[in-house]
């Protein structure tokens, strides 16, 4: 195993690597692109020392960076951390870089031959060395982190939500990669989507091979490369244990056992179903004014249409009769995440329901991601 600083936009980059460069299969994992959501950094952290003690039974490669925000880790703003947005109000998992139509253009100054897979890897790779050298912080460290990840065949960007149940948010194609992750994690929640937003990490190296493989075409002796892909969300901001920690490291390393990438046994899943649904049918219950929101279900309470979510209260409505108001549930499903604080704005997420039945009464944005 081997530990690099990496300097990006002047700032260090801690990054564990184990296992043989260019070893198949290549997994990436990195915690905390939202800075402040450090239950991913804490269960990577307890991944590395499960990783550091069995290096010898590792057979894939593997790169493991548990914060990779050093710009947003340092954003406290008179004493309160703020970890999702930049300081100049660039959500950190938002416009990434999109290299495949690049990739493609430089692919076609080449003769058929040369025309490859592993030439497009290449080629890939130094676009976005080149990209950590321009635009600004945020965008140098986005292009190194998708260099990182880079010829991965399974990505795992790891976050957090506000207040939430385990989830995950993955592709169709994606979802039977990491069925046994949400097995051996007991996720409740699955959520599916191929676009979900603008260009968040874990959908642009699917979209890069999208455009790449159909420029390469499918060739016997040259597969399609398609990487794996998921957002997995561990619970709240605030759901930060030892116990939480220890448990998602052994369930992630087990998950690196299933994939190959080590050798050994894992510890056997649970029988729990998660439900898997798309992203259209998450429900977004949403605050209209100004005021304090009172929370009425707890996470993971199956609801039905018509249930009170939330009760929202206006301090400023002279009208007792009028200040109250009501969230309530549009379609049947599970509570999954809460906005955590407790005064809110107009136009505010402040419960999303995950719904088996497709019933959608909102935008697609992934707003608590
Ligand atoms: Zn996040």
């Amino acid at each position: 195993m081997a530990v690099e600083q990496i300097n990006v936009a002047g700032e260090a980059l801690v990054v564990h690597r184990f296992g043989i460069p260019g070893a198949r299969p290549k997994v990436y994992l990195q915690g905390a692109l939202h800075a402040d959501e450090v239950s991913a950094t804490m269960a990577l952290a307890q991944l590395t020392d499960l990783l550091q003690a069995v290096d010898d039974e590792i057979t894939g490669e593997i790169v493991v960076v548990p914060h990779c925000n050093p710009l947003g880790a340092k954003q406290f703003i008179l004493g309160r951390h703020l970890g999702r947005f930049s300081l100049d109000g660039r959500n950190f998992n938002r416009a990434f870089p999109q290299v495949g139509a690049r990739v493609v253009d430089r692919l076609k100054q080449l003769g058929p031959e040369q025309q490859t897979k592993g030439e497009a890897l290449r080629i890939g790779a130094e676009i976005l060395g080149d990209l950590t050298r321009l635009g600004s912080p945020v965008e140098r460290l986005q292009a190194a982190l998708v260099g990182l990840a880079w010829g991965s065949d399974v990505i795992l960007d790891v976050h957090a939500d506000m207040e939430a149940t385990l989830h995950l948010y993955t592709s169709g194609k994606s979802w039977p990669v990491f069925q046994p992750l949400a097995q051996r994690l007991e996720i409740p929640v699955v959520i599916l989507a191929d676009q979900s937003a603008d260009s968040p990490f874990d959908e642009v190296h699917s979209d890069a091979w999208a455009i790449i493989n159909g420029h390469l075409g499918e060739r016997p002796d040259q597969p399609a490369f398609r990487p794996a892909a998921c957002t997995l969300e561990l619970r709240g901001l605030y759901d930060v244990t030892s116990e939480w920690a220890a448990s998602d490291g052994r369930a992630l390393r087990d998950f690196l056992v299933q994939l190959g990438a080590v050798t050994g046994t894992r510890e056997s899943a649970a029988d729990a179903v998660p439900l898997v649904t798309t992203l259209d049918a998450v429900e977004v219950g949403r605050s209209t004014m100004i005021g304090v929101v009172v929370h009425l279900k707890p996470l993971g309470a199956n609801v039905v249409a018509g249930d009170r979510l939330a009760r929202l209260h206006d301090p400023f409505e002279p009208d007792p009769t009028k200040s109250w108001h009501d969230v309530v549930a549009g379609t049947d499903g599970v509570v999954f995440a809460r906005w955590h604080q407790r005064m809110i704005q107009a136009g505010m997420a402040v419960v999303k329901i995950a719904s088996p039945d497709g019933v959608r009464s909102d935008g697609r944005a992934r707003l608590l991601d």
